[in-house]
C-alpha cells in the first residue's frame, strides 16, 4: 500500500493513479484532486532494492579492500596450481589449495576435480 503524500502545491493529498516508465524506471504517479498537480515518485520496493544493491557494493568493495590488505587476495588472477581455476584467493575456491601469495608457490595441493 503506497504511503500518504501531500501535494507541494496546494497542501492537499496526493492519490495514487497509476505506474508509469520513464527511461528505465518506473514510477508511481500521484495527483491531486484538488489543484491537479502530478508528481512522479520511485516505488517503495524500488528505492529499498537500490538502497540493498548500493550497500552490497560498498560490502563487497569494502570486503576486497581488507582482503587485499591482508595477504588474502592478489591485484592479479592467477591459475590455480591444481584445478587451473583463474583465482586471486590465498584459499582456492573450488579445490582448496593454498598459495603464498608472495611468491605465487602451492603451499598446500588442493583436491584434484572429482567428476
Ligand atoms: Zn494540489
Ligand atoms: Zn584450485
Amino acid at each position: 500500500m503506497p504511503e500518504p503524500k501531500t501535494c507541494p502545491a496546494c497542501g492537499g493529498k496526493l492519490e495514487y493513479d497509476s505506474r508509469c516508465a520513464l527511461g528505465s524506471r518506473e514510477l508511481e504517479l500521484y495527483l491531486c484532486p484538488d489543484c491537479g498537480r502530478a508528481e512522479l515518485y520511485e516505488p517503495e520496493g524500488a528505492r529499498a532494492r537500490r538502497r540493498a544493491e548500493e550497500q552490497e557494493a560498498g560490502r563487497f568493495l569494502q570486503d576486497l579492500r581488507e582482503k587485499l590488505a591482508a595477504g588474502e587476495l592478489t591485484a592479479e588472477l592467477f591459475p590455480c596450481p591444481t584445478c587451473g581455476f583463474p583465482r586471486r584467493d590465498r584459499v582456492c575456491p573450488i579445490c582448496g589449495s593454498v598459495v603464498d601469495l608472495e611468491t605465487l608457490t602451492e603451499l598446500q595441493p588442493g583436491e584434484a576435480e572429482k567428476r
